[in-house]
């Protein structure tokens, strides 16, 4: 298979985030160049990947020979290895990528990367961690926070909503959050209007500043 480099993503370093990642990208449609230094791991995902190599990625030169220049966008996924994470970084911003994401394992990790100039940093176990911790607490099945303080989130309904139309029940007035859709059995999901009624057994989404959200999940 020939990459269209324009359109396909390099992943250095196929752990556990690095690989599920990658097969993420595959699955839905994106051609993937993987990369990694151990031969195992290289041959585990042989066939699954667009293209996989065993290469050091801290290495100019390979990254060269790989045409990772003319790939857009690349993802660090090294995680234990922080000197190889931060020199394979700064090579791929030295080479000139210009949509570069690379995971941090700390809180300093992840200011180096920025300072850097690393266009996305991002904390997988951190903010896993986070969600993870929504999740427990409550009555919630999903919990996105899309950005500083706002959420959206997939819950079971709370008694006030059931049988009342929506433009009566005035959750936005009173609470804050926006019923945006609902899942019914059957039926699938919808978006709301004002005439929607929720029934007992439907799941909703709302979204609303997380301390909102959070507080209307917990209604029963
Ligand atoms: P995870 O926690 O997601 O499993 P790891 O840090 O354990 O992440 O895995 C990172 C992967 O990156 C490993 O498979 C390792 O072989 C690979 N790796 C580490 N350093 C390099 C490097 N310099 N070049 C290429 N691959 C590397």
């Amino acid at each position: 298979t020939r990459l269209t480099e324009a359109s396909s993503v390099v992943v250095i370093g196929l752990g556990r985030f690095g690989s599920s990642l990658a097969l993420e990208l595959m699955r839905s449609g994106t051609d993937v160049l993987g990369i990694d230094g151990d031969e195992e791991i290289v041959q585990a995902h042989n066939g699954l990947l667009t293209h996989v190599v065993r290469a050091d990625s801290t290495k100019e030169a390979t990254l060269r020979e790989l045409s990772v220049p003319d790939f857009t966008s690349v993802v660090v996924a090294i995680g234990g290895d922080i000197q190889a994470n931060i020199l394979t970084s700064s090579l791929l911003l030295k080479l000139g990528i210009g949509n570069i994401w690379a995971k941090a394992v700390s809180d300093p990790h992840g200011e180096i990367l920025t300072q850097l100039g690393v266009h996305h940093v991002i904390y997988p176990e951190k903010d896993m961690g986070k969600r993870v911790a929504h999740l427990v607490r409550g009555a919630m099945q999903d919990y996105i926070e899309i950005g500083e303080d706002f959420a959206l989130v997939k819950t079971t309904p709370p008694a006030l909503l059931i049988g009342v139309r929506l433009g009566e029940a005035k959750v936005r007035a009173k609470h804050g959050v926006t019923v945006t859709a609902f899942h019914r059995e059957g039926v699938g999901w919808s978006y709301t209007s004002l005439d929607t009624v929720i029934l007992d057994g439907d799941v909703i989404l709302i979204a609303g500043q997380s301390a909102r959200v959070e507080a209307f999940s917990q209604l029963r």
